[in-house]
């Protein structure tokens, strides 16, 4: 049996059988609806259902029941239960085109035992254009890609990466070690649809876990020495203090934030931390218990994000003014 899907937004149309999904028929289709780990994690195809009823194999972790009450699927999980018609979650701000580039190594650093710095340019670019938050996918010898987030503001044709090394990871742990200045990576960018919302003025909850940083860093660093910049509050969860990089950048970002406070929060720390423990989101609930006035920034581990939104939502938060990503780690596109 096959259902027709209606794009309010584009008038666009497609057809979908039961028994797939939202976005394998979209893109079979050549309908392009905004899509990343194809694994449920990530959240990047979230969409609104505004008429018509869909279902779930197993329901995605990028996605709350609080959220799918409130109209929201997930494109890449969800099996159409009727004719539908839906629209992307967010009447977004039109994003710079996604260009194929020959992106040239300047430098690879260590920032902790897990995580390096990578800075690219792109020789044939005078700027790259994107919004701060969104990321680029590294195309790999097999075709298949790998997503990492831009780490500083737009500005110029050179940008920074925060990468973690997944184990038994083909880019982060075979390839990335190897690679020197003046290597090239095949790269494309920018995409993905969590970025910055400048409309939605109110005081600012960035949460991160690990690398999640990175987008996190993306906007802050466009927001810096803004005088319409408001109230940042940054919780950034690591495991264990060793894997808090950038710490002496975050401390300087205090004079050049509005407002800005910083809260790291570790996992797994040692005896000789003082700070404070436990998971990142559980921190934000005992410090904030009334989050109805926030826009709300979450990043990196899928687990994190669904706690987060779950019990931010407890404590007021609007489900319109929550924006995430998930970093599902080594995901594999090649072949997709
Ligand atoms: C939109 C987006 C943005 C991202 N941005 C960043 C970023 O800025 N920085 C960053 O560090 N990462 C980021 N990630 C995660 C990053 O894309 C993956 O870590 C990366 O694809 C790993 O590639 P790899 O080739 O090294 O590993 P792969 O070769 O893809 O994976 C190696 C093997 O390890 C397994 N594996 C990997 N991680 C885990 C895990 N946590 N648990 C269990 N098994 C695992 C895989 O299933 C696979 O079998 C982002 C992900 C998304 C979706």
């Amino acid at each position: 049996m096959t259902h027709r899907v209606h794009i309010a937004e584009s008038d666009q149309m497609f057809e979908v059988a039961s028994d797939e999904t939202l976005l394998t028929a979209a893109l079979r289709s050549n309908v392009n609806l905004a899509h990343d780990c194809q694994l449920g994690g990530c959240g990047t195809c979230r969409i609104k259902l505004l008429e018509g009823a869909v279902a779930y194999e197993e329901f995605p972790l990028a996605l709350t029941p609080e959220e799918e009450a409130a109209g929201y699927a997930l494109a890449c999980q969800a099996l159409p239960r009727s004719d539908l018609v839906i629209m992307p979650a967010r009447a977004g701000i039109e994003a710079p085109e996604t260009v194929r580039h020959a992106a040239t190594v300047c430098s690879v650093v260590p920032a902790s035992p897990l995580v390096t710095r990578l800075v690219l340019e792109v020789p044939n670019a005078d700027h790259l254009d994107f919004l701060p938050g969104q990321h680029m996918n590294v195309i790999m010898p097999d075709g298949g890609t790998r997503s990492f987030s831009m780490a500083s503001k737009p500005d110029g044709n050179r940008v920074d990466f925060h990468i973690r090394r997944v184990e038994r990871g083909a880019f982060t742990e075979r390839q990335l070690p190897g690679l020197k200045t003046g290597d090239v990576l095949d790269v494309e960018l920018p995409l993905g649809s969590f970025h910055f919302h400048a409309e939605d003025y109110r005081p600012l909850l960035m949460v991160a876990t690990g690398t999640g940083l990175a987008p996190i860093k993306s906007m802050l660093d466009a927001l810096m020495d803004d005088p319409d910049c408001p109230p940042v509050s940054l919780y950034w969860g690591t495991r264990t203090a060793a894997d808090l990089y950038i710490r002496d950048e975050i401390e300087a970002w205090k004079s050049r934030l509005y407002e800005f406070n910083y809260v790291p929060v570790l996992s797994r720390a040692d005896a000789a931390w003082s700070g404070r423990r436990g998971y990142v989101q559980d921190a934000v609930g005992d410090d904030l218990p009334d989050l109805s006035e926030h826009a709300i920034y979450l990043c990196g581990s899928p687990e994190m994000i669904s706690s987060a939104k779950q019990s931010f939502i407890a404590r007021g938060a609007s489900i319109e003014h929550i924006y995430s990503e998930g970093f599902l780690l080594g995901h594999d596109t090649a072949g997709r």
